[in-house]
């Protein structure tokens, strides 16, 4: 096949310990998935089910590499999230199911450029600019099911150049992990090489060029980016 214009470069996740990469075909988010996160924001009601938005697959940014302070944004954040892999596909799959579809998991930040996310909301717009740019999803390495089991419980945290600035636990999820792969199966097809970032707990707050921000959950792999620039 002759392309007319240089093909887009594979995106891909190291697998921790095998040698291999995990190709990335799309990314989706959960918001409002811990109820102190929904707090904090007070944008919801705290009863409302959680909905889905998508990042796309070359915003990701591996561990270790700079994240650049985007254009456009003032307030620029960081949310800490659990990110689980997609190795078999499937469409309207059952909660008993959904974890035979996991191939395995890996610490993300789900940055956000919170002013624009707010004028968004505020105006009744989409969230894209605020949630969907360049740059905008950092996904630590992979571990496998086979390696690791399935990530159900145990702290997850984030720290600003060596601060604590989100610690919560992966059980506090209002939707867990089945529910939210059942959940969103039915809206989309699942495919191998998906992506979904779990959702936040509390203590978002923004970072500035130079910060070093790291990632934690219990039984995975730490992320850790720094903040580059302004672009
Ligand atoms: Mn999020």
């Amino acid at each position: 096949m002759n392309f007319a214009v240089q093909v887009p470069e594979v995106v891909a996740v190291p697998v921790a310990g095998t040698g291999t990469f995990f190709p990335v075909r799309r990314i989706y988010c959960v918001g409002r998935n811990y109820l102190e996160h929904i707090r904090e924001m007070k944008e919801a009601d705290e009863r409302d089910p959680p909905f889905f938005f998508q990042k796309p697959r070359d915003a990701l940014v591996l561990n270790g590499q700079l994240v650049p302070y985007p254009p456009q944004t003032n307030d620029f954040q960081f949310e800490v999230e659990l990110v689980v892999a997609i190795g078999k596909s499937g469409r309207a799959i059952s909660k008993e199911k959904a974890l035979d579809h996991i191939f395995g998991y890996a610490v993300g930040f789900d940055m956000t450029r919170r002013d624009r996310q707010r004028e968004s909301g505020k105006n009744g717009l989409p969230w894209e600019i605020g949630k969907s740019f360049d740059a905008c999803a950092p996904c630590g390495n992979l571990r496998t099911v086979a390696d690791v089991g399935h990530i159900d419980h145990g702290r997850i945290a984030v720290s600003v150049n060596g601060q604590v600035k989100q610690d919560s636990l992966i059980e506090k999820m209002i939707w867990n992990v089945p529910e939210i792969v059942s959940n969103l199966s039915h809206l989309y097809d699942l495919v191998e090489g998906d992506l979904i970032y779990s959702g936040t707990p509390a203590g978002v707050a923004p970072v500035l060029t130079g910060d070093i921000l790291r990632g934690t959950v219990d039984g995975l792999i730490d992320l850790e980016i720094t903040i580059g620039t302004r672009t």
